[in-house]
């Protein structure tokens, strides 16, 4: 028997974007034969329950690690091409730039609410005041009297979205439709006797039983969790909060990164308060605008993504901010108040995608903030490291896991 014709019993192991796209390339991988080759995908709680389901979704060339952006940013159009993205996931093509906008104080928000004023009704004076700082025509959803500077970081074509959630649940069920497996099960063990993986012990979510599976390859993708399963991997976990808000009227299509002076008088009722908060937004397809604030370390990363605690302080402080700047926002509808925790290697260095120094046992982890971005090279890459032996699509040498473990 050949080494591609030999039964593999491939185990992935965390079903966010990273383990679902690593069981969506296995299972287009050239060698991949269902009749030899099971795919099982084990996630402790919810399919992007964690990150990959509750962050921005932004895509961008200038990512990093350059090694796997531009494969990652091309597997994207590519993915969505082939599977109809643009309606099942909501990948688009976005502007994307920097803003230095001046808050409102809360205060001037009631008093507007409450007369009914709102800054929607633009004077031509006030709609100038956008060309003179150079600020896009269709950027009118930022109020243009607070306006200081934008600067582009990138137009069309060097820039895309998807939605995370909906993207990483499709690449799931597009394993699915090839052969995969996927249980909700939280793993507790990697049997490894003679550094050669042997098995995956997990307890099952419905009955909470313990159950063991053989294995011959063990791909560890649990993002901030690969610590709790692999404890010598040195990758931490950051919390952070985000809303979704149903703007007042249409929003056009930007990925912003601002940077809001907020006035002394911001929020009276506040003992404290930052001089300058840096929320972003991203406005997305669905008519919706995401936005999210800075990480805190304040809650340890709980068991699973279903215990994550939400500090509902920490969300109306980026509803607030946001909210100073945008009339459309402000006065929008909040439909979605979330926390996750982002899988930060601790070196700075990362992500880890690769060989371990056991024998069938891979990591794919620590993607920081660009997990959204790099998630299908990484699981282009992470198929070619299980039936290839090494990485073909683009050059690993620089995450690989053996380095730091
Ligand atoms: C606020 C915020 C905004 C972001 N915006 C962007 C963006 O715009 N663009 C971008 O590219 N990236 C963005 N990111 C980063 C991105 O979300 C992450 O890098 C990415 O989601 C990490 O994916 P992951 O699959 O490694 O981890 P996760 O999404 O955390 O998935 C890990 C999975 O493993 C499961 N798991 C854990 N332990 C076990 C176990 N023992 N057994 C079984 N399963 C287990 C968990 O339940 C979880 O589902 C953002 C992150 C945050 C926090």
């Amino acid at each position: 028997m050949s080494a591609t014709s030999d039964r593999r019993e491939i185990v992935v192991v965390g079903g966010g974007i990273i383990g679902c796209c690593t069981a969506y390339f296995l299972t287009r991988h050239p060698s991949y034969d269902p009749t030899h080759h099971k795919v099982t995908l084990l996630e402790a709680s919810e399919i992007a329950g964690g990150a990959s389901g509750k962050a921005g979704g932004l895509l961008a060339q200038w990512a990093y690690p350059s090694n796997i952006v531009d494969l990652s940013f091309a597997l994207h159009a590519q993915l969505s091409k082939e599977h109809d993205g643009k309606n099942r996931w909501g990948y688009r093509e976005t502007s994307c730039g920097q803003l230095v906008v001046k808050g409102r104080a809360m205060s001037e928000k009631t008093q507007k609410k409450e007369e009914g004023e709102s800054l929607q009704k633009r004077s031509t004076a006030a709609v100038s005041k956008l060309k003179s700082a150079k600020i896009p025509n269709d950027l009118d959803w930022i109020e243009p009297d607070l306006l200081r500077a934008y600067e582009s970081m990138s137009g069309p074509g060097e820039t895309a979205q998807v939605h995370p959630y909906l993207f990483t649940t499709s690449m799931a069920k597009l394993a699915e439709e090839q052969g995969a497996e996927i249980i909700l099960g939280q793993v507790t063990d990697i049997a490894r006797p003679d550094d050669t993986v042997e098995s995956v012990t997990y307890t099952d979510k419905a009955s909470g039983e313990s159950r063991t599976i053989p294995a011959t390859d063990v791909i560890v993708a649990a993002g901030p969790w690969t610590r709790s399963i692999l404890p010598e991997v040195p990758i931490a976990a950051m919390r952070a909060h985000s809303v979704v808000i149903e703007p007042a009227r249409p929003v056009s299509a930007y990925a912003l990164f601002t940077n809001i002076e907020i006035p002394a008088n911001f929020n009276p009722a506040k003992k404290s308060r930052p001089t300058v908060a840096a929320p972003e937004i991203y406005t997305r397809p669905d008519d919706t605008v995401y936005a999210c604030g800075d990480g805190d370390k304040t809650v340890p990363l709980p068991k699973t993504s279903a215990d994550v605690e939400v500090d509902p302080e920490r969300c109306q402080e980026i509803i607030d901010q946001v909210g100073s700047i945008s009339d459309a926002l402000r006065d929008g509808k909040i439909r979605t108040r979330q926390a996750c925790y982002l899988p930060n290697c601790e070196n700075g260095r990362g992500p880890l995608v690769g060989l371990t120094h056991t024998k069938g046992l891979y990591l794919a982890a620590g993607h920081t903030c660009w997990g959204i971005q790099n998630g299908p090279g990484t699981g282009k890459l992470m198929s070619e490291f299980v039936f290839d032996g090494q990485a073909k699509s683009a050059k690993t040498a620089s995450l690989d896991p053996r380095d730091q473990l």
